[in-house]
């Protein structure tokens, strides 16, 4: 099978990793330059978008931020999984919003702002402290604002208007504040039969934003329960195939969602070691139409993001049950450069492992993952 995905990064790079076994070849669409690259050396191939669709057995993305145009013209193929809606939803915190709101599952309650009027209604009509996301172009916590007290209200119009005034296709989501404990998410995937399978929910910890490290959590059942039931709302609605990632607030044991990603998911990527198929394989599994693999977890796992750096010391390779995945991109500050995946036959292990991570890991670069390891259970 020959499948073409829309985005270049390293969710395609590890989906090409994953579908060499089952003889499933990637291609990728870089959506900056225009161009199809082999995904793990970023190659030109030298061929046309046009070309490449025709050329495919199956289209999908690893990104959801794609211009529109190219969306539609992979979904008048007849072979873009999950198709145009799904990535739209992804894209357009507008449409995320409705889904939620049609699917039946609980989000933050919001109101949409195009205008001073709107920005006005919202905080009436929804109350302090609130949450204000770009509509559009918004990820890891970029494009958004809070408002705490009333006093700051004008000031803050003045940054949202500037952005509104700046793109007529931009709204602002003002959204509730959520007191949430901690953030979990969880990944599944749907086929074209409409069979769902999840891996177990996974514990999410973010530094500035950006996600920092995280971790399985099985054995909670009715939080899992619950996660479920919600994605296959989402899912089913979207009538979805592929894999498809949902963030949760947890508050109290009740779990409204953040957002959708529907794609593979950074939140995921525990799964390339803890899971009986990863997230890369089963998602190449429903888009290409072949059965859909176990997502039981084989062994307790975490996961630590490598943030902004090209190196880590080289003795971490020494530490049984981690295995470390480079992107191959070049450095930058706070760019996703690689991650690590530590295993473990249990809970005690697990800590003890990460622990030792920690110990060999700079802390600067790091930071917080020794808060997070105190609260391990083990
Ligand atoms: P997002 O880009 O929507 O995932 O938001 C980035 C981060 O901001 C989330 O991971 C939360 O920590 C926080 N956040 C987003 N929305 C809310 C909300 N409604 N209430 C409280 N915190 C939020």
């Amino acid at each position: 099978m020959r499948v073409l995905v829309l985005g270049a990064g390293q969710l395609a790079r590890m989906m090409a990793l994953a579908g060499a076994p089952l003889n499933i070849s990637i291609s990728a669409y870089d959506v900056n330059s225009d161009a199809i690259v082999h995904p793990l050396t970023q190659q030109n191939l030298g061929k046309g978008l046009a070309n490449a669709i025709a050329d495919a057995d199956v289209v999908t993305a690893e990104f959801e931020h794609i211009p529109l145009p190219v969306l539609a013209q992979c979904q008048q193929s007849g072979k873009f999984f999950p198709g145009e809606t799904a990535i739209k939803a992804g894209g357009d915190r507008r449409l995320e919003k409705q889904l939620l709101d049609s699917a039946g599952v609980r989000s933050a309650s919001y109101h949409i702002i195009n205008n001073e009027t709107d920005f006005k209604v919202a905080i009436n009509k929804l109350g302090l402290p609130l949450v204000f996301k770009s509509a559009l172009a918004g990820y890891d916590g970029k494009g958004q604002w809070r408002l705490k007290q009333a006093e700051q209200a004008a000031a803050l119009w003045q940054d949202i208007s500037a952005l509104l005034g700046a793109d007529s296709k931009q709204a602002i989501v003002a959204e509730q504040f959520i007191p949430f404990q901690r953030e979990v998410s969880l990944i599944g995937a749907r086929n074209s039969k409409g069979e769902v399978q999840v891996y177990p929910l996974t514990e999410n910890h973010h530094v500035n934003g950006v996600l920092s490290a995280s971790l399985a959590l099985p054995g909670n059942e009715l939080l899992q329960q619950q996660a479920q039931q919600m994605f296959t709302a989402v899912a089913n609605q979207l009538n979805y195939v592929g894999v498809l990632a949902i963030e949760f607030f947890d508050v109290n044991g009740e779990l409204l969602v953040n957002e959708i990603a529907p794609r593979v998911h950074n939140s995921g990527h525990w799964t390339q070691q803890g899971a009986d198929v990863c997230q890369f394989e089963q998602h190449l599994r429903a888009v290409c139409g072949l059965p859909l693999g176990s997502t039981a977890l084989i062994r307790p796992s975490l996961m630590v993001n490598i943030l902004g750096e090209d190196t880590v010391p080289e003795q971490i390779l020494a530490l049984p049950g981690l295995h470390l995945h480079w992107y191959g991109k070049s450095k930058r500050a706070g760019r996703k450069m690689g991650h690590i995946n530590v295993s473990a036959a249990d809970n005690t292990q697990l800590k003890q492992r990460f622990e030792q991570l920690i110990a060999l890991l700079p802390e600067a670069d790091f930071p917080e993952l020794a808060q997070m390891a105190a609260r391990l259970n083990g």
